[in-house]
C-alpha cells in the first residue's frame, strides 16, 4: 500500500519506518523543516532502540521518505496517519489546531478512497467530528478512522512490531479491512485486533494511561505512608503484585510519573468531564498525587541537608522522564533541577541519553548546571546524589568510585534499584521511596 504519515515523532517515525518494513511505500511528512532533512539525509534526530537500524532499511530499500509537503505525501494515498502532537492547552484541553490542519490538508490532496487515521491522542468524539467537518469541506464522503497508539518510549519500535493489541475505531468495512491488512503481519503471535466505533477507540486510549496513572499514583502514596509510618514499600508492593486480581506491573514508587503522554491525559480526561457535566474526582486526585510526589525528592533532600539547600552540591543521576529515551518532555528530573536551582544549591547532572534535550528544556537553568562527562564525574564534590531516572548503567556503581568522587555520604534512591546496603558498607546513607533508611551503621 501506498501510505502517508503526517509527523514524524515518537509516534510517526516509528510507525513510518515500522511500516515501510513490512513492505509498504511510505512518506513520512513533517512540518519541521530541520527534522525533515535530518531524516532526509539519514540521522534520526531522536533516541529510541532499533529506530536507526529500521529507518535505515527503509531509506536503502526506498520505501521510506520525508517530504515537508503533507500534500504531496497524501495525494496517491491509501491511507494517512495522523500522528501530530496534541500538547495540553493551558484549561488541560488537548490542542488539536495540527490534527485539524494536517486532516484538512490530506483530505484535500488524498484520493477519495483514502482513509484518514488518527493516531494521536484525541478527546472522544474527534473522529467523527473531524469526518463530518472534511466531508461537508471537500464535498464527498471522508472516512476518518481513529488507530490510538499504545507504544511506549524507549522499547516504542519493539512495540510497534510486536504490539499487546491493536485497537481500530471505524465506520465502515473499508476501513476495518485496511487496517485490518496492515495491523495483521504485526499480530501473527496471537495479539488481537479490537475493532469498535472511534469514540471507544478514543476513550479506550484515555482509559488505559488513566488506569496506568492511577496505579503509579496509588503506590506512590502508599510509599509516602511507608516512610511515615515505617513500613517497606518493597515488601507491600511484592504482596499487592503477587495478588492475581491485580498484578505485578505499574506498581513502583518513584519520583511522580511525567513524559509527553500521562500529564497531558490526565488533564484531557478531567476537561472531558467537565464538559460533559460528569464528575471524575479520581482523575483530578491522581494528578494531585503526583504533583505531590514531583516534590518529594526535593523534600527529602532537605529532611537530610537541613531545610535550606543553598551552597549544597547535589549530583542528579538521570534527566529523561524514563529511561532509554532522550525525551525530557514534563520529566520529574527536571522539576528536581529546577528547584535545586531555585534553592541556590550547586547542582551537576548526568544522563547517557538525554543531556542535550535536557539542556533544552532548563532554558536559563542549564547555565546553573555542571553537566558530567559519565555518573561518577557528575558525582564529583557532591554532598548529595539522587537518582532519578532508572537507566540500568545506574542500578549498581562500585560504592568506592563513589565514594571517591563524592564529598558527602547521602545518596536518594528515586526508584528504589540501588543495593543499598553495599553502599552503605562504604559509608553511604541511603534513602529510597517508601523504605526504612539504609545507615552505615546497618539500620534506620
Ligand atoms: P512528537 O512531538 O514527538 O511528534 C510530533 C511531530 O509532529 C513533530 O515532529 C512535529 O514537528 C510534527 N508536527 C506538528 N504539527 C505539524 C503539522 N501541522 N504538520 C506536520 N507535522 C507537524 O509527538 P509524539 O510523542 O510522537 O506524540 C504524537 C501523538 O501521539 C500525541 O497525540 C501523543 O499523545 C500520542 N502518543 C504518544 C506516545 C509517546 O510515547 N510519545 C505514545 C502514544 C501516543
Amino acid at each position: 500500500m501506498k501510505l502517508c504519515v503526517v509527523g514524524t515523532g515518537y509516534v510517526g517515525l516509528v510507525t513510518a519506518a515500522g511500516f515501510a518494513d513490512a513492505g509498504h511505500d511510505v512518506i513520512g511528512a513533517d512540518s519541521d523543516v530541520s527534522k525533515v532533512s535530518a531524516l532526509s539525509s539519514g540521522k534520526v534526530p531522536i533516541f529510541e532502540p532499533e529506530l536507526e537500524e529500521l529507518v535505515r532499511r527503509g531509506r536503502e530499500s526506498d520505501r521510506l521518505r520525508f517530504t515537508t509537503d503533507v500534500g504531496e505525501g497524501a495525494r496517491g494515498s491509501d491511507a494517512v496517519f495522523i500522528c501530530v502532537g496534541t500538547p495540553a492547552g493551558s484549561d488541560g484541553r488537548p490542542d488539536l489546531s495540527a490534527v485539524r490542519e494536517v486532516a484538512r490538508a490530506a483530505a484535500c490532496a488524498a484520493p477519495a478512497e483514502c482513509v484518514i487515521v488518527v493516531k494521536s491522542t484525541v478527546p472522544v468524539g474527534t473522529c467523527d467530528r473531524l469526518a463530518e467537518e472534511l466531508s461537508c469541506e471537500v464535498g464527498r464522503t471522508v472516512e476518518v478512522a481513529s488507530n490510538p497508539e499504545f507504544l511506549k518510549e524507549g522499547a516504542a519500535v519493539e512495540d510497534f512490531l510486536r504490539p499487546d493489541r491493536v485497537v481500530i475505531g471505524v465506520r465502515s468495512r473499508r476501513a476495518a479491512e485496511l487496517l485490518r491488512e496492515l495491523y495483521e503481519p504485526f499480530v501473527r503471535t496471537g495479539a488481537p485486533i479490537i475493532e469498535t466505533d472511534p469514540p471507544s477507540a478514543e476513550m479506550a486510549k484515555y482509559a488505559s494511561n488513566g488506569m496506568l496513572a492511577c496505579r503509579i499514583s496509588f503506590m506512590n502514596e502508599i510509599a509516602r505512608l511507608c516512610d511515615s509510618l515505617g513500613a517497606d514499600v518493597e515488601s507491600v508492593r511484592r504482596v499487592v503484585g503477587s495478588d492475581r486480581r491485580i498484578g505485578g506491573s505499574f506498581l513502583f514508587p518513584g519520583p511522580g510519573f511525567g513524559g509527553s503522554c500521562f500529564p497531558k491525559d490526565i488533564r484531557a480526561l478531567a476537561s472531558m468531564g467537565a464538559s460533559a457535566g460528569v464528575p471524575v474526582p479520581l482523575m483530578e486526585a491522581v494528578g494531585e498525587t503526583n504533583s505531590i510526589q514531583r516534590r518529594y525528592l526535593a523534600d527529602l533532600l532537605r529532611r537530610h541537608l537541613g531545610p535550606s539547600l543553598a551552597g549544597k552540591a547535589v549530583a542528579v543521576w538521570g534527566l529523561a522522564f524514563k529511561p532509554r529515551t532522550d525525551d525530557c518532555r514534563d520529566s520529574p528530573a527536571l522539576d528536581l533541577v529546577r528547584e535545586l536551582v531555585a534553592s541556590g544549591a550547586r547542582v551537576s547532572a548526568f544522563d547517557p541519553a538525554a543531556m542535550a534535550t535536557a539542556a533544552r528544556s532548563l532554558g536559563d537553568d542549564a547555565s546553573q548546571v555542571r553537566f558530567g562527562r559519565d555518573r561518577y564525574d557528575a558525582a564529583r564534590g557532591a554532598d548529595a546524589l539522587v537518582l532519578v531516572t532508572e537507566w540500568p548503567e545506574f542500578r549498581r556503581p562500585d560504592p568506592r568510585a563513589l565514594a571517591r568522587a563524592m564529598r558527602g555520604r547521602l545518596v536518594i534512591d528515586g526508584r528504589n534499584v540501588l543495593d543499598a546496603r553495599s553502599l552503605a558498607r562504604e559509608g553511604f546513607t541511603v534513602r529510597g521511596i517508601g523504605r526504612p533508611v539504609v545507615t552505615p551503621e546497618g539500620g534506620a
